[in-house]
């Protein structure tokens, strides 16, 4: 040994060794590695603790050390250590010392057979890769009456049986795969130097073991799309601690039943107001009691609103203007700069291409519309025709909804790029700038990516609403555009809760139900409804039923009428406490794993991803 082994001095049989020394002399014996494997056993190694050391730094002996890392060090025992520097691998010798019993008769035995050597892969050790070779003996089974005669100890605590890795590398292999799926996981798992292949992280995710089965209680039910329109899967919530219970390939009756009959605990069941659900409980779990999401009721509210207010074009117009004069009254007006002449105009032909494209647009919803009541008046369900017309089956819905086809609308720039900057936009038309070029260079300063026709654009509408006398904020709401806003976007702020709604929107509502008896006494209708949703009172549903059904609003008599047919289980959903929110929440995590799958996950792959938390 060369001058670094001073400190290595030879007593009674044992090498006693400092820790720096160690390392210095490990890379010396693996250069020989590759053409005599170096195997490193010490037979003792611990050392002398110096005066005035830290206590709780003193050196252990190195396989006692080492030890500590091994998957189960009350199984294993390490006996050696080869580094392979070059392949940046570290190998280490490993020998069983479990108390075996044979497997069949559990009769302890210590008579060995033979033993053979297994190679697993471990958890890397820093930049090396780590593999155990493991001594593992076979045994005779001695008792006199048992059927075994030569067995393998087993290793539960280390690998699998015939496993090629240890158990915590597959844990944590199998994590990446529950957390990213097949591609991304390996792609994750290079970077932590775990290497693996994007097929065996989805192995071993499928192979993953159930969670130990649950008693649920209380059950939420919903569909989720496979396809948008097309493909519907069911998703079974455990609405008591929201752990996603199972996924269902299909949105059936059969299967929920099925279900249902395998789990006889469940007591309540949240769902939707498919007729198709409530058979399929009513199957599977026939004492339970059924109740109806308050969220879907809420929806089928602002559906039928959204009806109701198509046939209302005229009053959402006038509000819209109503709604321009009082943003007006709040905000003042500036009155309108000279115009700067020259600027390039929007062609003539460009604007006739626009209305006959939306002429086309509009021929199409007509046959749409007509399409779809003639399929239904001949009895064909929702199902059949939109599979006939390729459209899903809200879209169905809501053309039946409606009592007269849709009407031409103007095509509407919704101006979302420039929203940022309309506030800064605003300040300076104030300000009395008013060229967009200016503008546009100005706004670009502050971050604004857009191209200068935008702006431009906008600074038209500007330039357009002070000539009407208008404030420039009406040009920044939806509420207050001439045509007014959709009936769909109306329906929303009808059923958004006042405290929450914006001041145009506000503004809005007030005019609308200001100015037609109509309109205020359905406001009130629904206002009281979404009341007894919120505040659930169930009892007081049947009395405002009655006055809905009275009130010669036809869409709000359908959705009282509507309500009948399921009564008793939304009158749960409006008294009980349990709603489907857990339920859309795991919906929303299954989309992302749906296309994290890039739509080639199976429903096993999905459900184990969905039910597995890493
Ligand atoms: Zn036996």
């Amino acid at each position: 040994m060369g001058s670094s082994a001073l400190l290595v001095k030879q007593v009674s049989g044992g090498i006693y060794a400092r820790a720096e020394l160690l390392y210095t002399i490990l890379p010396a014996y693996s250069q020989n590695a590759h053409c005599r494997p170096a195997w490193h056993v010490p037979r003792v190694a611990c050392r002398v603790p110096l005066p005035q050391e830290d206590a709780a730094f003193t050196l252990p002996p190195i396989l006692t050390f080492l030890g500590h890392f091994l998957p189960d060090r009350m199984t294993l025992s390490l006996q050696g250590w080869h580094l392979d520097e070059t392949a940046a691998q570290l190998t280490l010798q490993v020998t069983t010392r479990a108390r075996v019993r044979c497997p069949l008769c559990q009769t302890p035995t210590a008579r060995v057979h033979s033993r053979y050597t297994r190679t697993l892969t471990d958890l890397p050790w820093g930049s090396y890769t780590l593999r155990l070779q493991l001594h593992v003996r076979k045994f005779f089974c001695d008792h006199p009456a048992c059927a075994r005669q030569i067995f393998t100890e087993r290793l539960p605590t280390v690998a699998a049986p015939w496993a090629r890795r240890t158990l915590r590398l597959a844990e944590h292999l199998r994590a990446c795969g529950l957390a990213l799926g097949g591609e991304l996981g390996a792609r994750l798992g290079h970077r932590l130097g775990l290497r693996t292949s994007p097929d065996t992280l989805l192995r071993l995710v499928q192979d993953a073991p159930t969670p130990a089965a649950t008693a649920p209680q209380a059950l939420g039910v919903d569909e989720w799309a496979w396809r948008r329109g097309q493909r519907y899967g069911t998703i079974l919530v455990n609405l008591e601690d929201h752990q996603v219970l199972d996924l269902l390939p299909e949105r059936s009756a059969d299967l929920v039943a099925h279900w249902l009959t395998q789990h006889p605990t469940v007591t309540v069941v949240c769902r939707d107001r498919s007729a198709l659900y409530a058979e399929g409980i009513r199957r599977g779990a026939p004492h339970a009691v059924q109740v109806v999401d308050r969220f879907h009721l809420v929806k089928n509210l602002r559906e039928a609103l959204e009806a109701f207010l198509h046939d209302q074009r005229p009053a959402l117009q006038a509000a819209a203007a109503g709604t321009a004069q009082a943003l007006t009254q709040v905000a003042g007006s500036v009155a309108a700069p000279p115009m700067y002449r020259g600027r390039h105009q929007s062609s003539q032909a460009g604007q006739q291409r626009q209305a006959a494209a939306q002429q086309q647009r509009h021929a199409a919803w007509v046959a749409t519309y007509e399409a779809i009541h003639a399929l239904r008046a001949q009895g064909t369900p929702v199902t059949t025709i939109a599979a006939q017309l390729g459209i899903s089956r809200p879209t169905v819905y809501a053309y039946l909804r409606r009592t007269r086809p849709p009407s031409p609308r103007s095509p509407q720039r919704s101006g979302q790029v420039v929203r940022p900057s309309m506030t800064y936009l605003m300040q300076r038309w104030r300000e009395g700038c008013t060229d967009s070029m200016q503008l546009w260079r100005e706004t670009r300063a502050l971050g604004y990516a857009h191209s200068a026709r935008t702006v431009s654009r906008f600074i038209t509408r500007l330039r357009q609403a002070s000539a009407a006398g208008w404030a420039p904020e009406t040009q920044t709401s939806p509420y207050t555009r001439p045509q007014g806003p959709s009936a769909r976007a109306v329906s929303f702020t009808w059923v958004c809760p006042e405290a929450k709604r914006a001041q145009d929107a506000q503004l809005y509502m007030d005019q609308l139900t200001h100015a037609d008896p109509t309109l205020a006494q359905a406001y009130t209708l629904s206002q009281a409804f979404l009341a007894l949703v919120r505040e659930r009172r169930g009892a007081a549903l049947v009395a405002w039923m009655t006055e809905a059904s009275a009130s010669g609003i036809e869409a709000l008599a359908r959705f009282a009428q509507g309500l009948q047919e399921d009564l008793t289980a939304i009158t749960a959903g409006l008294t009980l406490p349990w709603s489907n929110g857990p339920v859309e929440g795991h919906i929303n995590r299954l989309k992302l794993l749906k296309r994290q799958g890039y739509g080639r996950a199976g429903v096993g792959l999905l459900r184990q991803r969905l039910i597995q938390a890493v």
